[in-house]
C-alpha cells in the first residue's frame, strides 16, 4: 500500500523532467508478480526499463494492462499443454491513476483508464510505467475483453488492442501532462499507431504541407524485433477500414504502411528517422528484408542484476565492487579465484536440483553435466534438435560422461506445431532408451522466476533456432551473468557472443548459411563428445576458466545499461 502511494508522487516528479522519451510496447515484464508478457520482448522491455533508471535516463513506458496474463502452463502426462487464465489483481501491484481518455474502436468510443508502477533505479532514479485499461462498465464485452489477454483473440482484437496502445498511450501523455516529449520508441510494430496519431496532431490544413511526416519522423525510433515476415503484424485494409474507421486518408495510410496490407514494420519504417535490428545479424538480415532502408542495430542485453544469481553476485560484490551501476567492470572477472567461481557456481545448481527433485522423482545428480534449453516451445527454436539421433546421444554420454536434460517453454494455444515440439521431448523423457539413460525434464509454465533458476542453474546454456530465425536471444546472455557457456547456433546474438572454447561453442555452420538439420545434429554430437564432456569432466580448470571468459568478455557486454546508452547516443539523441 505504501509504495503505491508514493507512486503518485514519482509520477509528479517525472513528469517535469527534461527530454522525456516516451517508450511504448505491447508487452513489458517488470515483477514476476505482474504478469503482463510473453517471452523475449516482455523481458527486454523490463530490463531496458531497469537500466534507464539505474542510468537516470528519462524515460516513461507505456503499455496495456491485461487482467490474464498470457497464460499458466500447464502439462499433463501424456505431455499435452493446457492452457490456464493467469490471473492477477492490478490493486495489489499498481496505483490506479485518475485520468481517462478516449480512442474510437469500430466507431465506438471506448473509455481508457491507467494504472501506474514506478521502477526505481540503483541511485533512486524513477521509470514510471503506465499500463492502459479499458475494462471498465461503460464500455462494451468486447472492448472491456481488450484487457484481458495479451496475444489473444483475433486480428480485430490485436488491432484493437494496438488503437488503445499507439492512439491511447499518446493521448495518455497528453492528459497526465507530459509535455515535451523529445522521443517516441516504439518496441516492435505492435506500437505503430502511435505515429499516426502524432501525424494526427501535427496535421495542418493551412500548410501545403498538410500531413507533416518530417515532424513525427524526427519524433519517433523504431525497434524491429523479428527477422522472418510472418511475425510482423499485418492486417487487412477491410479489417482496418472497419476497426480503425476514417482515423486517416486511406490513400496516406497505404503509401505508408504498403498496398496490400496495413503492415504495422513498414508504418513504423516510414515513421522513423532511426530504426534498428537487435543484434548485428539481425540488422543485415532486416536491411535485406527492407531494401531503401537505414536499418543499423543495437545489440540486446540483459538487466545484469536482475539476471545475476545471489552466489556471483556475493562474489561480484567481493571482488567487482559497483559492478551493478557499472556493468562494464565485469570484464575484471578474470582475477576471481577458480574455487570461488566453482563454488558459486554449485550453489546455484544445486538450487535448480532441488527445485526439479522436489517436483519430481527423477533424482537429478548435481555432479553431472546439466545442459538446460528454455524458450518459446515454437518450430523453428527446435527444442529437439538435441534428441535428433537418441541412439548418438546415449552413446556419447555412455563413453565420455553423463548428461542431464532440463526443458521449458509454453507454445502459444494456437500454435499446434509448437505444442506437438513439447509433446515429443516428454514423450521420449518417459519411455526408453532416453529414460534409462539420461535424466530429461521439462519443467512446466516457463516464467521470469524460472528462468532465473535455469539460468543459474545450469552447466550449459543450449540453443539450436533455425538460422537466420533467431533475431537476438537473451537467455544465453542471462546465463554469462552467471559463468554458464552457451552452446549454440551462430545466430542472433550468439554470432557477437561465441568465442570458440573460450565462451562456449557453436553448433553448425557459420551465421549467414541457411541451417541444414542433419549437419546441425552432426556437428552437436561431435562437439558434445570432442569437446565438451572432455573438458567438464577432465579439464576442470579449462571449464572454469571459460566460466571467467564469459563473465568477462559476455556479461560485461551484453548488458542493457551498454545497450541504453546506445540507444541515448545512436537514436535518441541522433537527429539527421
Ligand atoms: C529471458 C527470457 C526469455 C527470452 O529468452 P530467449 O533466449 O530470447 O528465448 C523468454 N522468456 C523468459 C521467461 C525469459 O526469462
Amino acid at each position: 500500500m505504501e509504495a503505491k502511494h508514493s507512486f503518485l508522487y514519482d509520477h509528479e516528479e517525472c513528469r517535469v523532467r527534461e527530454n522525456k522519451i516516451a517508450y511504448f510496447s505491447m508487452e513489458i515484464c517488470i515483477d514476476s508478480k505482474i504478469p503482463t508478457y510473453s517471452g523475449g520482448l516482455g523481458i527486454l522491455a523490463g530490463d531496458t526499463i531497469r537500466s534507464a533508471a539505474d542510468l537516470g535516463v528519462p524515460l516513461i513506458a507505456m503499455t496495456l494492462l491485461y487482467k490474464k496474463g498470457y497464460l499458466r502452463q500447464n502439462i499433463d502426462e501424456q505431455g499435452l499443454q493446457h492452457e490456464f487464465p493467469d490471473e492477477w489483481n492490478p490493486q495489489d501491484e499498481l496505483a490506479k491513476l485518475p485520468v481517462q481518455i478516449q480512442v474510437e474502436i469500430e466507431k465506438r468510443k471506448v473509455t481508457v483508464q491507467c494504472w501506474l508502477y514506478v521502477v526505481k533505479g540503483i541511485d533512486g532514479s524513477k521509470v514510471p510505467v503506465y499500463f492502459l485499461d479499458t475494462d471498465l462498465p461503460e464500455n462494451s464485452d468486447f472492448d472491456r475483453s481488450l484487457s484481458y489477454y495479451l496475444y489473444g483473440g483475433d486480428d480485430r482484437y490485436r488491432l484493437a488492442q494496438e488503437i488503445v496502445l499507439g492512439i491511447g498511450g499518446v493521448r495518455m501523455l497528453k492528459e497526465l501532462g507530459f509535455q515535451d516529449i523529445l522521443r517516441y520508441h516504439m518496441n516492435e510494430g505492435h506500437a505503430s499507431l502511435l505515429a499516426l496519431e502524432l501525424l494526427n496532431n501535427f496535421y495542418d490544413p493551412q500548410k501545403n504541407d498538410q500531413w507533416d511526416i518530417e515532424q513525427v519522423k524526427k519524433r519517433c525510433v523504431f525497434t524491429t524485433h523479428t527477422p522472418v515476415p510472418a511475425g510482423m503484424d499485418q492486417f487487412s485494409y477491410q479489417l482496418a477500414g472497419q476497426v480503425l474507421g476514417d482515423f486517416i486518408p486511406y490513400n496516406l495510410l497505404k503509401s505508408l504502411a504498403g498496398n496490400e496490407k496495413l503492415n504495422m514494420t513498414q508504418l513504423a519504417l516510414n515513421l522513423s528517422h532511426y530504426v534498428n535490428g537487435v543484434a548485428k545479424e539481425h540488422g543485415a538480415v532486416s536491411r535485406e528484408m527492407f531494401p531503401g532502408y537505414h536499418i543499423y542495430y543495437i545489440t540486446n542485453g540483459v538487466h545484469s542484476s536482475t539476471w545475476t544469481g545471489q552466489y556471483f553476485a556475493e562474489l561480484y560484490d567481493k571482488y567487482i565492487p559497483g559492478w551493478k551501476s557499472d556493468p562494464f567492470s565485469l570484464r575484471y572477472a578474470l582475477n576471481i579465484p577458480d574455487r570461488e567461481v566453482w563454488n558459486a557456481h554449485q550453489k546455484g545448481k544445486e538450487e535448480l536440483i532441488d527445485h526439479i527433485n522436489k517436483l519430481t522423482s527423477l533424482e537429478f545428480d548435481k555432479e553431472v553435466l546439466t545442459i538446460g534449453f528454455a524458450r518459446r516451445a515454437t518450430a523453428y527454436k527446435r527444442a529437439d534438435l538435441i534428441l535428433y539421433d537418441l541412439n548418438r546421444l546415449i552413446d556419447i554420454s555412455r563413453k565420455k560422461g553423463q548428461i542431464q536434460l532440463v526443458f521449458a517453454g509454453k507454445a502459444h494455444p494456437k500454435d499446434q506445431p509448437g505444442k506437438e515440439l513439447i509433446q515429443k521431448i516428454i514423450s521420449a523423457s518417459r519411455h526408453s532408451p532416453l529414460k534409462e539413460n539420461i535424466k530429461t525434464v521439462y519443467l512446466e509454465n516457463y516464467n521470469m522466476d524460472l528462468g532465473k533458476i535455469l539460468t543459474c542453474g545450469v552447466d550449459l546454456w543450449l540453443n539450436t533456432p533455425r538460422k537466420p530465425q533467431e533475431a537476438s536471444g537473451t537467455s544465453g546472455m542471462k546465463a554469462a551473468h552467471n559463468g554458464i557457456p552457451s552452446f549454440s547456433i551462430l545466430d542472433g546474438w550468439w554470432v557477437e557472443g561465441c568465442i570458440e572454447g573460450i565462451t562456449g561453442w557453436s553448433i553448425g555452420s557459420a551465421a549467414n548459411v541457411e541451417s541444414n538439420e542433419e549437419e546441425e545434429a552432426e556437428s552437436l554430437y561431435k562437439k558434445l563428445e570432442i569437446d565438451i564432456l572432455p573438458a567438464y569432466y577432465q579439464k576442470r580448470k579449462q571449464w572454469i576458466n571459460m566460466m571467467r571468459h564469459c563473465i568477462a568478455i559476455n556479461a560485461s557486454f551484453f548488458n542493457t545499461h551498454r545497450m541504453v546508452l546506445q540507444y541515448v547516443s545512436n537514436a535518441y539523441l541522433y537527429s539527421k
